[in-house]
């Protein structure tokens, strides 16, 4: 009965497809390229190692999947005209012009659960890593001095834990905190019935939130309204000595904001997967043409990936094996279940 299901799917998606190199894949790395050809091979399509650029777009394709490393704006669109489907290769979809995929009548899907764990785990590594000086201490030690002066941390037990968001990584975060004997607070738009029940966190608006917070970690996603959600005024509402975790998307903090809590020594530490325009990091030649804002903000970023109190991490906080796993079967699943005219994982325009 499964076989002739699938069939029949892989039947109506060669039939959908109407050109060679319908389906392009970008950014597939050489350990993953192998399944996900054999995965595909029914079908005909393109697995490019190369990230997305404007510069190597495949005009053909009708279904693009990529990761959050590509922006998908206007530019892209332009040239790929006969695009139907982008299965985006991640939960965030802030990389992608979503108002412009409508005007073309273009389907966005995305993976929306594959990292629960995952990327709560790697706010937990960046947290322990700043509370415990963990970096500095084995950097010490490779250099030759077995000595622990001047790398006293803190503990975690008896500190109250600001969660900004509690949607499905914030609250594997609370999950796995509440094991630390912390109080546990949270802002969200939409209270969660269970995380009360089961944790007794108690939600509060943000700005107490900021106030009453030992640790705050971020979990929610970049929209219009929390774009800038943490900025240079209302840093200066958290606790002087506190700890600042972000795995979401640089953009829900200010980068002026982190610079001015690290350089007056406001904030103990910032732990940061994210950073607010990443794309242009090391890119120096992509920051040529662009405006003074993202010039400015590249700046601070370096100024923030080089502070002692910083531990910046290279948007890595996907990027697990099993999780890499769930990436590529849903985004497969979304493309082949698409092909049967069923739309499983749309992405909507929320404010
Ligand atoms: P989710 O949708 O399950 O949860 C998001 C939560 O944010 C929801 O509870 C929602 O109500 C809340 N929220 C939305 N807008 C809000 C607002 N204006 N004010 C307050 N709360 C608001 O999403 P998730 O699966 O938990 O993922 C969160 C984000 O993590 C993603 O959107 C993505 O940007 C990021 N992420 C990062 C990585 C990485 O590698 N660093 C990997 C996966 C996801």
């Amino acid at each position: 009965m499964f076989l002739i299901y699938n069939d029949i799917i892989i039947y109506l998606l060669r039939l959908f497809m109407s050109k060679k190199s319908a389906i392009t894949f970008y950014g597939i790395w050489p350990e993953m390229k192998e399944y996900v050809e054999k995965k595909m091979k029914k079908f005909s399509c393109e697995i490019l190692s190369e990230k997305l650029l404007p510069e190597n777009v495949q005009p053909d394709t009708e279904i693009l999947a990529s990761f959050v490393e590509s922006p998908i704006n206007k530019a892209v669109l332009d040239k790929m005209i006969n695009l139907k489907l982008i299965a985006t290769l991640s939960t965030g979809y802030d990389h992608i012009d979503l108002k412009e995929c409508k005007k073309r009548g273009i389907i966005v899907e995305n993976v929306p659960t594959y990292g629960e764990n995952t990327v709560a785990e790697q706010s937990m590594a960046l947290l322990l890593g700043l509370t415990r000086k963990l970096f500095r201490s084995v950097k010490r030690v490779k250099e030759g001095r077995y000595d622990f002066h001047g790398l006293r941390g803190v503990d975690l037990a008896g500190k109250t834990v600001g969660i900004i968001g509690t949607g499905h990584i914030g609250a594997h975060f609370i999950k796995m905190i509440s094991g630390f004997d912390v109080k546990i607070i949270a802002y969200d738009k939409f209270k969660n019935k269970d995380l009360i029940k089961k944790y007794g966190i108690k939600y509060l608006p943000l700005n107490s939130l900021l106030k009453k917070s030992d640790i705050i970690s971020l979990h929610t996603p970049l929209l219009p309204s929390t774009f800038h959600l943490i900025n240079k005024t209302n840093i200066k509402l958290t606790k002087p000595g506190a700890f600042l975790i972000n795995t979401a998307r640089g953009a829900l903090i200010e980068t002026e904001a982190i610079v001015w809590a690290l350089q007056n020594e406001h904030l103990a530490g910032v732990g940061l997967d994210v950073l607010e325009d990443e794309n242009l990091i090391q890119n120096f030649e992509r920051v040529i043409g662009n405006d003074q804002k993202q010039i400015k903000t590249t700046l601070l970023n370096e100024m923030i990936i080089n502070h002692p109190n910083a531990i910046v991490t290279p948007h890595n906080a996907f990027n697990s094996t099993e999780a890499l796993q769930r990436i590529i079967d849903v985004t497969i699943d979304n493309i082949q279940k698409f092909g049967a005219g069923k739309i499983q994982n749309e992405v909507k325009i929320l404010k």
